[in-house]
């Protein structure tokens, strides 16, 4: 074998089944070899990761095939739609480092779904029903039992003809009257019992405005517009697999109006959902959590939208990166959030700028050391990636240090700073603890410890073994800043899961802490919003985009260890 055919064999190894079909209708010559998706979101919410996973899909495919991927908004549903979710989808897809050929909206078809929808009830495959949803619903039977005809079910298509138009026209109550396919009330496929296609909304749409008070349903739209389109491959996650035989009805009843004979149709595929552990990834309930002001808005670093994993300090190559280890499946998974932090970590042990952040601080003073004197010690930017150099950190004789980097009695495997013990001060110096002051109250003041000047770092004397090494920053040379410590939004694995219990009961209280005593090094006054750092020893930050040089604000993507299991075993 031939190196480019072993190459070749482990190209085969790592597709996944979707791609496994298209390089298959790729090489029979199916829709003359074209290939066209598209990512067709509700504007009704901000995207979350679960939609990252679809559009990875949806344009990585395209990418990969050479073929187009177009942005189709499904607006179908005038009183849950609104531009600010249009433009916020445009610009995370953006984020995440994929571009669309066109942008299409199904409100673009309204007039040839009308048109359509008019043909069906022409032909005595469509009639006005004028029951309520209940009753409708009541007909509908069970899949072991036949539904009921609606007593509408027959009437002549000139009744019905003139009944859609009032509907349109507004002469009809919202809830009167539906339009419903007529296709065969005892079918095993729910979907096939007469299917509502049309229903009355008097609400404004946000781009038709008032043209339209009847407006199709979900699944007398979407098809139809892939088809229009032109797009090959319509791929959707799992729960539309019964929806599928209408799908292709639809798409069959379309090509006959149409006299379409060439072999091109779009054809649905269905994966698994990208469902994480710890969240929620229901619009519906993330809506609620906007609204309800549960958490800031919908780029709160604490929501699973792109929006918020953005400002949380997340990058689209770890999203990236974590949608392509979990890969697509038929079937469906919880996916453990542990995942995306590793793949986040990853990204950012790379790429971050290492620097000294006290977050809880207690003043260090080194008595030894001259008043007034500084040194620039320097400090090396990242270990994992040479070319990124070097800065500069101010020593001063007064230095902050993190409250729980001492300990007054410590027990013997301590390794941190406790009287009588030698530490390293990173970048710095080692030191040996002499003692502390203490308020009336007997809480720690200061910490006092002497310096050794033979062993700053990089100094011969420097290698002398210590066992720990702690961050610390100038007290007079850093600079003030609030950090906002971001841990997982529901205390439970599964909130989705918990049906007896209010989701919103399972909010993790700790979600957030805000400490606003902390101080960064100054290097940090040079950063924009969401640059991303490591702070070191505590863990990955960014600049939020809250920040102003006056009162800086950061982050917490992610601690440097995962912590959770053992605060969990606590
Ligand atoms: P809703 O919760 O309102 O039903 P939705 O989450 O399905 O909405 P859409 O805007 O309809 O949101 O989704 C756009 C596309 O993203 C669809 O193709 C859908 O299948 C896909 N998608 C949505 N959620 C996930 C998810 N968790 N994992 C993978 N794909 C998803
Ligand atoms: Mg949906």
């Amino acid at each position: 074998m031939s190196v480019e055919n072993i190459s070749n064999e482990e190209n085969k190894k790592s597709l996944n089944f979707i791609e496994t079909i298209v390089e298959k209708d790729l090489a029979e010559g199916r829709n003359d070899g074209k290939i066209q998706t598209r990512f067709p979101p509700e504007p009704n919410g901000y995207l979350h990761i679960g939609h990252a996973k679809a559009i990875c899909m949806d344009f990585g495919l395209a990418q990969k095939y050479n073929g187009i991927c177009n942005l189709r908004f499904d607006d179908t549903n005038p009183t849950k739609e609104d531009v600010e979710y249009v433009d916020s989808i445009m610009e995370d897809i953006k984020w995440l480092g994929y571009d669309w050929a066109n942008v299409y909206y199904a409100s673009d078809y309204f007039q040839q779904l009308w048109d359509f929808a008019v043909q069906l009830i022409k032909a005595g495959k469509a009639y006005i029903d004028e029951q309520s949803a209940e009753e409708i619903a009541q007909q509908k039977g069970t899949p072991t039992q036949a539904g009921t005809d609606s007593p509408y079910r027959n009437r002549p298509a000139g009744e019905s003809l003139e009944l859609f138009e009032k509907m349109n026209r507004g002469e009809i109550e919202e809830g009167a009257m539906v339009l419903r396919a007529k296709i065969d009330m005892a079918s095993s496929n729910m979907h096939f019992r007469d299917p509502i296609i049309y229903r009355i909304v008097k609400h404004p749409h946000h781009r038709t405005g008032t043209t339209w008070k009847a407006y199709p349903m979900y699944d007398f739209a979407h098809g139809q517009s892939d088809y229009f389109e032109g797009v090959t491959h319509s791929l959707c996650t799992l729960e539309f697999v019964p929806h599928r035989p209408l799908y292709d009805l639809f798409i069959d009843e379309l090509k006959e109006l149409n006299s379409d004979n060439s072999d091109y149709r779009p054809r649905q595929y269905e994966f698994n959902r990208l469902n994480l552990t710890y969240t929620v990834m229901s619009k519906r309930k993330l809506l609620q959590l906007v609204n309800e002001k549960l958490v800031n808005g919908w780029d709160d670093p604490r929501m699973p939208t792109l929006a918020g994993l953005r400002r949380r300090g997340y990058t689209p190559q770890a999203i990236r990166n974590f949608i392509d280890k979990i890969g697509y499946t038929k079937f469906e998974a919880l996916n453990d959030v542990a995942l995306l932090e590793y793949a986040i970590r990853e990204d950012l042990n790379a790429k971050a700028k290492r620097v000294s952040a006290v977050i809880d601080p207690v003043k260090l003073i080194i008595t030894n050391y001259p008043e007034g004197q500084i040194e620039m010690m320097e400090a090396v930017n990242n270990p994992e990636d040479e070319s990124m150099g070097t800065h500069e950190i101010a020593f001063t004789r007064e230095l902050y240090i993190e409250k729980d980097d001492f300990m007054e009695d410590a027990p013997k495997k301590f390794f941190r700073m406790t009287p009588g013990q030698e530490v390293r001060l990173k970048s710095a110096y080692i030191v040996k603890c002499t003692g502390v002051s203490k308020d009336e109250s007997g809480n720690i003041k200061e910490i006092y410890a002497e310096y050794d000047p033979m062993t700053k770092s990089g100094m011969p004397d420097s290698n002398r073994k210590v066992k720990g090494t702690l961050h610390w920053v100038s007290a007079e040379h850093s600079l003030p800043a609030e950090v906002r410590l971001y841990d997982r939004l529901f205390k439970v694995e599964n909130p989705g899961e918990e049906k007896d219990k209010d989701f919103r009961e399972l909010l993790n209280p700790d979600s957030l802490i805000v400490k606003k005593q902390a101080r960064v090094e100054k290097e940090l006054e040079k950063s924009k919003p969401l640059d991303n750092f490591q702070f070191q020893r505590i863990g990955y930050f960014n600049m939020d985009p809250d920040s102003t040089h006056e009162h800086l604000v950061f982050n917490r993507t992610v601690p440097l260890k995962d912590s959770w299991s053992k605060i969990k075993s606590k």
